[in-house]
């Protein structure tokens, strides 16, 4: 279907053609006064109880404009809501940066095993030992593969857990008497990196990559004073290129007391193959939702647990999962430690998917993991190079970063070969990112697709060059095969419109 007035606001629509503009009602349009779907529990008998286990002020007889459907409605609802989205489960979806792997399906499995999926995070330990087991067995495994002394599941998020690293940075100086204000971060870093930065109230100090896309020691030494308190990077680094002085960098760092925080997002290419351990790193987080195959948000939980060096042991977050006497206990008592940063224990979930995931490849699977994920990007990146010049000559791990200059020749800017990628059914690469890169294409294939899948993105790629420079202005009002056209992001990122029914009025 195509639409070429995408400015046009589903209030503004007819009703009668409300299912044709692709807009799905809300569910408060489609309510109707006394109707519902089946309530095993809604007897007067099973009210009354409630009513006296939560007492009657927690009781509501009503709830003003609460929508009344019927079950049918409920489904179509929100099966016809994910069918708007653009999903991994559904097609290609190169997104650089985050590693859009498929999630089996049997860590799903797994996790809605009731023992698991039905425990309550209150539950005392001594009746949730399997569970503490497997969140134990977890950590080492992670412990393992990243080359560091000890783990906390703890943190929701890759930006949770370098927020939890940079904490522990602070609270380590401070209990050796030293107070410092900054923390370097390379030109190419991931917008998290900075952020994370501010938020532990550190001022975040650029390094220039060299041109070729990686960081250099010699400018790690031109920054360092007694006020650095860690260099945050990201290895391979957002170019996809492995930073080859890693080490040394690492030793300049601990030769000034500062700490080597590496942003483990990108592990995806290191997986038994390379460990932040043995780079020097005294920090790293991972992304349970990138490399270890647990779904990305879809209003998901996520999970970023951290991995640490000996001497940052003691700070890590409350609680510490420890084990006396053969039995596995949560430990809040430790004075070093920075402290709770969310409720309960982590995404519980989400530790069960990855630990099913590490489970079923084991070592040598891991290891394969990583490396087709490696030949995937350099297939991508080879098939397409005379046409979209990598960034940087080095080698690519497990993404690459391309250009092109339909810009110049065609007004064809990556936005709009990204927005045209869509028109074929594919997810378009991460685009402007790394932002020291010109009009970037930050392409990362995984290594769950398959040669089909690629040649398939190849060749849309390489038409899309071709109808950028014959027909431009296809591209650039692109997409046309979707229900909406281009909506103004800018304004949806300033002034979000929630409600539809009030989208007039609040515009
Ligand atoms: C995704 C990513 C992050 C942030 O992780 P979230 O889990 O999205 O918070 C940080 N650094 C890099 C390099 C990333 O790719």
């Amino acid at each position: 279907m195509i639409r070429k007035d995408a400015a046009t606001t589903p209030a503004e629509l007819p009703v009668s053609s409300k299912f044709d503009s692709g807009r799905v009602p809300l569910l408060f349009e489609e309510t109707s006064p006394g109707r519902s779907g089946v309530d095993l529990a809604g007897t007067e008998e099973s009210a009354q109880r409630a009513r006296e286990m939560l007492g009657q002020e927690l009781c509501r007889a009503d709830i003003e404009g609460f929508p009344e459907l019927s079950e049918p409605q409920v489904v179509r609802h929100f099966l016809r809501l994910s069918q708007l989205n653009f999903g991994q489960a559904l097609n290609f979806y190169p997104l650089g940066s985050c590693t859009m792997k498929y999630n089996p399906a049997v860590n799903d499995e797994l996790a809605a095993l009731s023992g698991f999926a039905g425990l309550h995070p209150l539950t005392p330990p001594h009746l949730a030992q399997g569970a503490l087991e497997l969140m134990a067995r977890l950590e080492h495994a992670l412990a393992e593969i990243t080359g560091m002394d000890a783990v906390s599941l703890h943190p929701a998020a890759g930006a949770q857990g370098e927020l939890a690293g940079l904490l522990m940075v602070r609270a380590a100086h401070r209990k050796q008497g030293r107070i410092c204000s900054k923390v370097i971060i390379p030109d190419t870093a991931h917008g998290t990196n900075p952020a994370s930065c501010a938020l532990a109230g550190f001022r975040a100090l650029v390094a220039k990559s060299h041109r070729r896309g990686y960081l250099e020691a010699d400018e790690i030494r031109r920054l360092l004073d007694d006020d650095v308190a860690a260099l945050m990077v990201t290895n391979p680094n957002t170019m996809g290129i492995f930073e080859p002085e890693i080490e040394e960098i690492a030793a300049a760092l601990h030769e000034r007391g500062a700490m080597l925080y590496l942003d483990g997002a990108n592990m995806n290419a290191l997986l038994g193959i390379a460990k932040p351990g043995q780079m020097g790193a005294d920090i790293v987080q991972l992304n349970l939702h990138k490399t270890f195959s647990t779904p990305h948000g879809g209003g998901g939980p996520g999970a970023g647990p951290i991995a640490v060096k000996q001497h940052l042991e003691p700070f890590l977050p409350l609680p510490r999962l420890c084990n006396k006497g053969g039995k596995w206990e949560f430990v809040d008592d430790r004075p070093d430690s920075i402290g709770r940063l969310r409720a309960f224990h982590g995404n519980f979930g989400m530790l069960v998917r990855a630990y099913a995931y590490i489970l079923a490849l084991g070592r040598d699977g891991l290891a394969e993991v990583s490396r087709r994920a490696i030949l995937n990007a350099n297939y991508l990146r080879k098939r397409l190079e005379d046409l979209f010049p990598s960034a940087s000559p080095e080698p690519s791990m497990h993404e690459c970063v391309l250009t092109h200059e339909l810009e110049a020749r065609a007004g064809v800017s990556t936005l709009d070969l990204a927005k045209r990628l869509l028109d074929f059914g594919m997810h378009p690469p991460t685009i402007y990112f790394p932002l020291v890169v010109h009009g970037a294409l930050m392409i990362e294939p995984t290594e769950t697709e398959s040669r089909e899948t690629l040649d398939g993105f190849v060749e849309a790629m390489r038409q899309l060059h071709d109808e950028a420079l014959k027909e431009p202005e296809t591209v650039r009002t692109a997409p046309h095969e979707l229900r909406l056209g281009r909506v103004d992001e800018v304004r949806a990122a300033r002034r979000p419109v929630l409600r539809w029914l009030q989208a007039g009025s609040a515009l």
